[in-house]
């Protein structure tokens, strides 16, 4: 049977018990498909001796330490995409998938509550290189039918001015990108005198991640360009993981990928609760993983979602946790911006920046003259009430942290050339970068 005759679909089951049933179904081959890579073949043992509830967690070390395909259970010649994240140590983390994983791996990426259709055109912001986050989102959109405008936000070919004039022009409908980018695409409109609330009415939802977003931040999006934003999460190494119900929570697709919960301080591997997000994929041939540890900091419960969903919600923590200490409080990125998005809408804050020392924190907006005072009075105020640190807040001039000319600018892209005419300059006609 094709891979996407038998994936399994929202409301194949309709209890917990169902869903199980399902994921158990599936370990038999996924635990033999695993097998015939190198990797899991010595951690399986040479007769798949270990059972999956013995099975230690596989690390993004263990992706690391096998590069290229160590990790391979198919052919060469069956791999469709080969991709690479590349952490702070500079070592990739490779993925790779055939063709049917790419079945399964659109339709994850495709299941949101704001669905794309045929009538839709569909801006993808992320990155195509070398990334999964690009493609994943141009196969869910051609899934769906819609257009695709691939807009990638780390070419020198998309700058945001380009990204305006495409949002604008294209009558764009749907976008994908980090939310930040959202932000700077506003700024970027109104540089052009265009209003983000006015000017695009072919808009209907701003589909984001790759990024901690808070509630402030994400409510100041979805105002600044008066549609919704839909949040989803998911990895180059695993693909989309979890998408947003009507009720505004992230539920995981648990039907295609077994979903459970590291305790880091233990090791133990539970089905719920608070810890290490640790994914196994159901339906996935080229690269099987088995246990693997997003060291993402979730909460996984499957308490009932009056969405309707029989899917565990998640609450990702992530980068949310991590912070600096101010006196005896741990300031967080996540608090600190749902404090700047906060401030009133009037003042027209976007862009901002924040240092701490060990007594003190000391935070950058961008803020026009005339809501300065207010704006830096009303973030230093709630800083000091909500984080109970001190707290200096200095308003800058919009434009010292996010240049206009990065918001306006078209850098000229030109392909390599040898010969050029009299009156051309040869010394800035070739850009090799
Ligand atoms: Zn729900």
């Amino acid at each position: 049977m094709r891979t996407k005759d038998r994936l399994p679909r929202i409301g194949d089951w309709s209890t917990y018990g169902e869903l199980a049933a399902l994921q158990e179904a599936r370990l038999p081959e996924v635990l033999a498909r695993a097998a015939e890579s190198p990797f899991y073949r010595d951690r399986l043992g040479a007769e798949g001796a270990v059972g999956f509830g013995a099975l230690p967690t596989t690390t993004k070390s263990d992706l690391r330490d096998n590069y290229p395909f160590g990790m391979r259970a198919v052919p060469g010649s069956e791999l469709a995409t080969y991709h690479e994240s590349s952490g702070s140590t500079g070592r990739p983390t490779p993925s790779y998938y055939t063709e049917d994983d790419w079945v399964d791996l659109a339709e994850r990426f495709a299941r949101k509550r704001v669905g794309i259709r045929a009538t839709d055109t569909l801006l993808v912001r992320t990155p195509y290189a070398m990334l999964l986050t690009g493609h994943l989102a141009h196969a869910a959109g051609r899934l769906g039918g819609a257009t695709v405008v691939p807009g990638d936000n780390r070419s020198l070919a998309t700058p945001y001015s380009r990204v305006v004039r495409a949002l604008h022009d294209l009558e764009v409908t749907l976008t994908w990108s980090m939310p930040t980018e959202c932000l700077l695409w506003a700024a970027a409109a109104e540089a052009q005198g265009l209003r983000p609330d006015a000017d695009f009415p072919s808009l209907r939802a701003l589909f984001v991640g790759g990024e901690p977003l808070s509630p402030a931040r994400r409510a100041r999006i979805s105002r600044v360009w008066c549609v919704e934003v839909v949040e989803e999460y998911g990895s180059t190494e695993t693909g989309s993981l979890a998408g947003e119900c009507e009720e505004g929570r992230l539920h995981l697709w648990a039907d295609r990928v077994l979903c459970e919960v590291r305790d880091p301080a233990t090791g133990e591997i539970r089905r719920e609760g608070a810890g290490q997000l640790v994914v196994t994929p159901l339906h996935r041939a080229a690269m099987p993983l088995l246990r693997y540890n997003l060291e993402d900091s979730v909460e996984v419960s499957y308490d009932p979602c009056p969405c309707g969903w029989v899917l565990p919600t998640v609450t990702v923590l992530g980068r949310a946790v991590y912070g600096h200490r101010v006196g005896g409080t741990l300031v967080t990125q996540h608090r600190l911006e749902d404090l700047v998005y906060r401030l009133s809408f009037a003042y027209g804050v976007l862009f901002w920046r924040a240092r701490t020392t060990s007594e003190q924190l000391r935070v950058e907006i961008e803020v026009a003259d005339e809501h300065r005072a207010a704006a830096c009075a009303e973030l230093a105020g709630s800083v000091r009430r909500e984080l109970g640190v001190e707290c200096v807040v200095e308003g800058i001039a919009p434009g010292a942290l996010v240049p206009r000319d990065v918001l306006t600018g078209m850098p000229d892209v030109v392909k390599p050339r040898s010969l050029f005419g009299p009156d051309e300059d040869w010394d800035n006609a070739i850009l090799y970068y």
